[in-house]
């Protein structure tokens, strides 16, 4: 890149050294720092920017850039605002599109129309001072330049700043009075604040005592907090039973948001105040009280209620009541403390651990409740679950690295969210799956539309902003729905999952809807699984033997050990297809090839120790998976039991399949090594069936090759046939490997196989596989 021009990380840089020298050229006062530090934000990412301070426990706005809607002396809302979330986090901020941002709606109240949003916490020592937002009207505006920008801007500032927010801004902010002493948004106050407010008598619901002095003290300071000027944050009121109106103090006035001139607080007024939906609570605390004046009782009551002021905002206030009795009768004394903050704040936080992020979406958390809601639901509607996965993730993780991987992510997430319905919920569980929930109700139809629609949506490439590199990731996706069944969230999640795992297996990039079919086959393996492992603990595996014939001299040479499973009632054995495939997906192949090696060694040891010609005793080949060259036990078990039973290595051979040769390196390699050192012959078995191992071939000593019996079928018939086989079987002898043809069924296969040079030969032609004392009745 062009170091110079426009728009380049050295321009870039150049312009943020800038702003931060006229930053501390301004820094002689810290209202001019604000001014000077807007301004600079506003002129490094090119949008209106702003500068808010924490004064009191609440984000006030002291600067902002001119264009900038926001007034100066505002107070910021943080309450669902990237602003909160920079404060709360105590980390940047920054979102692409937030109309897209479910919750993160507000960024318009630092400037209306905004689109783009970008925040970033003003940090002084361990201190959270404040906040530095820029928004824009266009989505995608801020970039990761932008978000370091203000972070490095930021630090330069935040001491001067950090002496706004203690003194607190100019007069045009409105005294605002929490009940404790600020509190920094991201936990407690500092230890060492030493400031510390008591908590006032009222705080707590306090025992009502007879004790008429402590009464007397009680009333006393009951008084001077209605007269006196007002303890901050604490608001308190009086009243006698029957007596219509009560006296509330100033400060009571000011939390609740009225005026002390016009409002005049009875019962009427006050109820009229509650948040509707709290009227029950109000009515219930109002029931309470006159039942214990009805009876003569003393009262303690605590609650939390919401209030509506005049201005129209919801205020939480805690209340506490007790009530004592003096000359003229009994008396209501009430405390009110504003807890509007903390409220909000456990909201937010609550969003937040509900957030993943990386992409802004849900998490498995907000994927759950509403999971939860929706399934809790009365006469529950129908309820869908789309489950997807990107397919090549992985691949762009591990080559582009973490930073363009979460690109990526949030990308995704984009594209999801403006193809998702109203609604829904959209999270990411994890890694590079992601869930969509649309709205109870949506039916299946529209489901599969939306399925379709989803992974289109993820098929088109991928432009990353800062390379201009394309990239494709497509995604599969498994759905599912409640279709009227009692399912919980976790059934529909594996279903889901399910299908998932179909559409990845039938070529990725596609949809597969859970079905019947899909559950009758989860169980069959669900099935063969029960059954491989009761076969394993019960000793109910077999093995045949596999004739393997030499063309040399027309004889039985060798045998290959296939396993069966002796179905539970005994008189069948189920062949490997039913259960190999799921012995490899659970892991369960090693605990079977352990098994087969030591029982091919044992039968070995069997024939040669009761022949006087041990010469005819065939060699016999084993199969080892995959998963199991991974493990050393594997390859141990096979020398122990040749040492064990004095067999010598050219007695056994083991076949690995081209993928799990291929799958072995490199971190089977060591094991491979291992086993070739020993002596034991090891070939590749289903050779050409589409993985290419001939690149790897050469670096290990392999001693043959089955040529898989779907090229051998057509062989002696199809002139194409005979020449790939030929050709195989030069490769190999080219590589001093010997050639196995494999599913010889007929005389015509076997004598053209012998004249194009194969030196083993193996099918039903020569004999199936059988149980070892027909193979060699000794
Ligand atoms: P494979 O290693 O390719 O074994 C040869 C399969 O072809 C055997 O099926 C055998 O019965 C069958 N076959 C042999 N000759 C003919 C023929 O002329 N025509 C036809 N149509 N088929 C023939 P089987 O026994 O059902 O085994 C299937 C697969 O299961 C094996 O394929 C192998 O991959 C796996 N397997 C068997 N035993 C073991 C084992 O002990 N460990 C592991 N890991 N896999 C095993
Ligand atoms: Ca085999
Ligand atoms: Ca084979």
């Amino acid at each position: 890149m062009d170091e110079g021009a426009p728009g380049s990380q050295a321009t870039f840089l150049a312009a943020v050294s800038q702003a931060r020298e006229y930053v501390r050229a301004a820094l002689t006062s810290p209202d001019r720092a604000a001014q000077a530090l807007a301004d600079a934000v506003a002129a490094v990412v090119e949008a209106p920017a702003t500068v808010a301070v924490l004064a009191q426990g609440r984000l006030v706005r002291v600067a902002s850039s001119a264009g900038s809607a926001g007034e100066v002396g505002d107070v910021v809302e943080v309450d669902s605002t990237v602003c909160g979330e920079a404060l709360i986090s105590g980390r940047a901020v920054r979102v692409e599109d937030v109309s897209l941002v479910p919750g993160t709606t507000d960024a318009s109240a630092c400037c209306p129309g905004a689109k783009a949003a970008l925040s970033v916490p003003l940090v002084e020592g361990t201190r959270t001072v404040g906040v530095l937002a820029a928004a824009a009207g266009t989505p995608g505006w801020f970039d990761p330049m932008d978000e370091r920008a203000l972070t490095l801007i930021g630090q330069v500032a935040a001491p001067r700043l950090a002496e706004l927010s203690i003194t607190g801004p100019s007069p045009a902010v409105p005294p605002i009075h929490p009940a404790s002493p600020p509190v920094h948004p991201g936990g407690l106050p500092g230890a060492g604040s030493g400031s510390q407010a008591r908590t006032p008598a009222f705080g707590v619901p306090a025992p009502v005592t007879a004790d008429p002095d402590h009464d007397e003290v009680l009333r006393n300071g009951l008084d001077a907090l209605l007269a006196g000027p007002a303890a901050p944050g604490l608001g308190v009121f009086v009243c006698r039973p029957g007596v219509a109106e009560m006296t509330w103090s100033q400060e009571l006035h000011r939390i609740v948001g009225v005026d002390p001139r016009t409002f005049r607080p009875d019962r009427q007024a006050c109820r009229a105040l509650v948040h509707p939906d709290d009227l029950p609570v109000a009515d219930r605390l109002m029931a309470a009280v006159y039942a214990a004046f009805a009876e003569g009782r003393d009262l303690g009551l605590a609650e939390t209620l919401r209030v509506i002021g005049a201005d129209g905002a919801v205020r939480h206030l805690q209340l506490w009541v007790v009530s004592s009795t003096d000359e003229a009768g009994c008396l209501l004394h009430g405390a009110v403390v504003d807890v509007t903050r903390q409220a909000r704040d456990r909201l937010l936080l609550e969003r937040l651990s509900a957030t993943d992020p990386v992409t802004g979406l849900g998490n498995r958390l907000a994927f759950d409740r509403r999971m939860h809601e929706l399934l809790a639901a009365p006469g529950s509607p129908e309820v869908s679950l789309l489950l997807l996965d990107l397919d090549r993730f992985k691949l762009v993780n591990d080559s582009l690295g973490h930073q363009v991987g979460d690109r990526l992510l949030a990308e995704v997430a984009r594209r999801l969210n403006a193809v998702v319905p109203e609604g829904s919920v959209t999270a990411r569980m994890g890694g590079d799956e992601f869930v969509v929930v649309p709205p109870a109700g949506y039916d299946r139809l529209h489901a599969r539309r939306l399925a379709q629609a989803l992974v289109d949506t993820l098929r088109a490439p991928y432009r990353m902003p800062e390379s201009g590199e394309v990239l494709v990731c497509p995604a599969s996706l498994g759905m599912t729905a409640t279709a009227e069944r009692d399912v919980t969230a976790d059934e529909l999640l594996s279903e889901a999952d399910l299908a998932l795992y179909r559409a990845k297996d039938a070529g990725r990039d596609r949809y597969v809807v859970y079905d019947d079919a899909l559950r009758a086959r989860a169980r069959s393996r669900h099935h063969a699984e029960l059954l491989l492992r009761s076969a394993l603990e019960q000793g109910r595996l077999r093995l045949q033997y596999q004739p393997i014939v030499g063309f040399e001299n027309g004889r039985i040479v060798g045998a290959e050990a296939l396993v069966r499973v002796l179905d539970p009632t005994g008189d069948r054995l189920l062949p490997p297809d039913t259960f190999i495939d799921v012995a490899e997906d659970t892991g369960l192949v090693v605990e079977l090839d352990l098994w087969v090696i030591g029982a091919a060694v044992a039968q070995i040891a069997q024939w040669r120790s009761s022949t006087s010609t041990p010469e005819i005793v065939p060699w016999v080949a084993v199969n080892v998976s995959a998963r199991s060259m991974e493990h050393p036990r594997v390859v141990r078990r096979l020398l122990d039991g040749m040492a064990e039973y004095r067999i010598a290595p050219d007695h056994l051979k083991v076949e690995l399949t081209e993928r799990s040769f291929l799958a072995t390196l490199p971190d089977g390699e060591s094991t491979l090594r291992q086993l070739l050192a020993s002596g034991v012959r090891v070939g590749i078995d289903d050779f050409g069936t589409g993985y290419s191992a001939m690149a790897y071939l050469n670096r290990f000593d392999l001693d043959f090759m089955k040529i898989d019996r779907s090229f051998v079928a057509k062989v002696g018939q199809e002139a194409r046939a005979d020449a790939v086989v030929t050709a195989i079987v030069d490769l190999a002898h080219a590589h001093g490997m010997q050639v196995t043809a494999e599913g010889v069924e007929t005389q015509r296969q076997a004598r053209r196989l012998r004249e194009i040079g194969c030196d083993f030969a193996q099918g039903y032609h020569f004999g199936r596989p059988m149980d070892p004392h027909r193979l060699l009745p000794v």
